[in-house]
């Protein structure tokens, strides 16, 4: 994708977000788009920053800091999401980037967290993310140790438990599992909603999501790897 095709891309998402939020009554303001751009060069960021995009996700913590670092020096405005599974010794670089980690999934993450934070003396924001479709293969808490997990986050962060995050199984309708992650959300009145992504953000936007993390459909199919 040259430039070009990303500031197009974008512009296409940004309506679409648009009109799937007036079709539910909802303001479009309340959803964010985190542009994906996980194996994506920093030339494909680089576009995207030159039309307005700040909000990035990133998979790996590596990749993060090796493309986003130089990029934060001259873009202070840049909003970086962690949004793929944090290894328990990478956790200090992810609270040392990360504007918003969306992937608190464990338990045996918490006390190393608290004490990146304690050490770092910054805090991103926190959201937890819950495997919806109770798949073996992905990360985030069971729903049935959900309630358990999530109090627990709080009491030991507080406000800084901002949200929840998910993923739908593919080849399912996501719907219901956008309910339940809405539901959760609501259940502890935690203002933010992380789900919907190329394909089914539209779905997500009208069961509440409040950000979605949209890659391919604006960066083009990611190469096999950086
Ligand atoms: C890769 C990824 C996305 C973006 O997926 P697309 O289908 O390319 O939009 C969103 N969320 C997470 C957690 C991802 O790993």
């Amino acid at each position: 994708m040259n430039s070009l095709e990303i500031q197009q891309n974008l512009y296409n998402i940004r309506q679409r977000i648009e009109k799937a939020a007036s079709v539910c009554d909802r303001n479009s303001k309340e959803i964010q788009l985190v542009a994906v751009s996980k194996f994506h060069p920093i030339t494909a960021v680089q576009a995207a920053l030159s039309h307005n995009q700040f909000i990035f996700g990133e998979n790996r913590i590596q990749e993060a800091k090796e493309k986003f670092t130089p990029l934060l020096e001259i873009n202070p405005d840049i909003r970086l999401h962690i949004i793929g599974p944090i290894q328990t010794n990478k956790i200090i670089d992810a609270v040392k980037i990360a504007n918003v980690i969306e992937t608190i999934d464990r338990v045996a993450l918490l006390d190393p967290l608290q004490k990146a934070i304690d050490k770092t003396g910054r805090c991103p924001k926190l959201f937890i993310q819950i495997n919806v479709g109770q798949e073996p293969q992905k990360a985030g808490i069971m729903p049935s140790e959900a309630n358990d997990f999530i109090e627990t986050c709080i009491k030991k962060f507080g406000k800084k438990i901002q949200g929840i995050m998910g993923i739908p199984p593919v080849e399912q309708n996501p719907t219901p599992y956008f309910q339940q992650l809405t539901s959760f959300a609501r259940q502890y009145h935690l203002p933010e909603i992380s789900m919907g992504m190329s394909a089914d953000f539209e779905q997500a936007i009208a069961c509440g999501a409040t950000l979605v993390r949209v890659g391919s459909a604006i960066f083009g199919n990611r190469p096999p790897k950086l």
